[in-house]
């Protein structure tokens, strides 16, 4: 059968609109350009919006991890437990702490953090864990946070692909200590590419990450420039250039407006998946807990190579044959160079997030697709299977 030639669907296009476009003019017309006052609104709107005391406006949230892990106090030599199957990100900023990423296997029904094997990892150095909740799907989190607890350890959660996401009715934002929100082009939703947010009940916390994520120096430092503010600041500690511009905020704060009506889309493109795919047994639908809401940031499939008659990868080039996109998250750690090289991981370590990593497809899902689209992938997808099936 040749496939019909229609135009390319890509895995991901970020919804902005006028309002986004506005904002950005907004801004670029004021005369104040980096953080300053859309900065302070952003924060507060999304403070608000989780129901958590403070939220701290950064350029990203491998930035927001790593101030996170700072403001905890993490040092040369702690542990930090973390599920293999993530993003780089998260193992990177345990290192940037001069501290050792200690990699876990994941659960096979959502693919979050397997808490039995975090409780088997924990040593006399383990300070932090750091769940991450993956596609949008919450980890565990009371069986985390009595680990935590019984251990004395922080929990700092990777929400990068969980707004807005509950569990047990608490929205993912205030449940563990501080929480990493990210705000890049493909994430739920965007502050113009680039951007994140650490949010905690802490005002101490808060406080060490808003100073940490501008150079060091005195609280609110932004101000120097303004009329109220003192011209005079004093650097306490070697901060970073983790700032997010006002450029940026005046764009999240669009988005964030937008935020539920963009999650109630990705949730009804999600369901259409789901009742499209349903009896076909060579795809392995997503399966979410009856205790969590879901964000939808990703719809992965895992892909029964036996009923389907071929694997992941091909499968991914027949559906670009098809016109359409889809993409892999993710190659857990330890199956990269730097993990095994430098920190002694092998294949074989988390049979788990392998076996899923190497059968595992993330079809497009966002606000912008139509009915048509989900119709259009499924069809695809039933197709190829009805194909190569043997
Ligand atoms: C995208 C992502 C990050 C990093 O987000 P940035 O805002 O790009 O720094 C961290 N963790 C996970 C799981 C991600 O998917």
């Amino acid at each position: 059968m040749t496939p019909t030639i229609t135009k390319f669907l890509p895995f991901n296009i970020p919804l902005i609109e006028k309002e986004e476009i506005d904002a950005a003019v907004e801004v670029l017309e004021s005369g104040w350009l980096t953080t300053g006052p859309k900065v302070q609104q952003f924060e507060e709107a999304f403070a608000a919006y989780l129901g958590v005391k403070h939220a701290v406006a950064v350029s990203a949230a491998t930035a927001a991890l790593h101030l996170a892990l700072d403001a905890i106090g993490l040092k040369d030599g702690d542990e930090v437990i973390i599920p293999t199957l993530t993003f780089a990100a998260t193992g990177n900023v345990v290192t940037y702490c001069g501290a050792r990423p200690v990699l876990v296997d994941c659960e096979p029904w959502h693919f979050t953090i397997d808490p039995g094997a975090v409780e088997r990892a924990i040593s006399p150095r383990t300070k932090v864990i750091i769940p991450v909740h993956f596609a949008g799907h919450p980890s565990e989190m009371d069986t985390l946070l009595h680990i935590a607890k019984r251990n004395n350890l922080k929990i700092i959660e990777d929400a990068a692909h969980a707004l807005p996401a509950r569990y047990d009715g608490r929205m993912v934002g205030t449940i563990g200590d501080i929480t990493c929100f990210s705000f890049y082009a493909n994430k739920t939703m965007t502050t113009g590419g680039e951007g994140g947010m650490a949010v905690t009940a802490s005002l101490e916390i808060a406080d060490r990450i808003r100073m940490m994520r501008l150079h060091g120096i005195t609280k609110d430092a932004w101000q120097r420039y303004t009329p109220t503010g003192s011209w005079r600041y004093e650097i306490l500690d070697a901060g970073y250039k983790y700032n997010l511009s006002d450029l940026s905020a005046a764009i999240g704060l669009a988005q964030l407006r937008k935020s539920s009506r963009m999650w109630n889309r990705r949730a009804e493109l999600a369901q259409r998946y789901n009742l499209a795919l349903a009896n076909c047994d060579a795809y392995q639908l997503p399966m979410v807990s009856p205790d969590v809401s879901h964000a939808w940031h990703l719809y992965i499939i895992v892909v029964n190579p036996i009923a389907l008659g071929i694997g992941r990868d091909q499968l991914m080039k027949e559906l670009r044959e098809r016109g359409i996109g889809s993409s892999v998250h993710f190659i857990p750690l330890h199956l990269h160079r730097y993990y095994q090289e430098f920190w002694g991981y092998a294949r074989g370590q988390f049979p788990v997030a392998e076996n899923y990593s190497e059968r595992c497809l993330s079809l497009p899902l966002f606000p912008r697709m139509s009915d048509d689209d989900v119709d259009r992938v499924a069809e695809a997808l039933l197709d190829i299977a009805h194909e190569f099936c043997a």
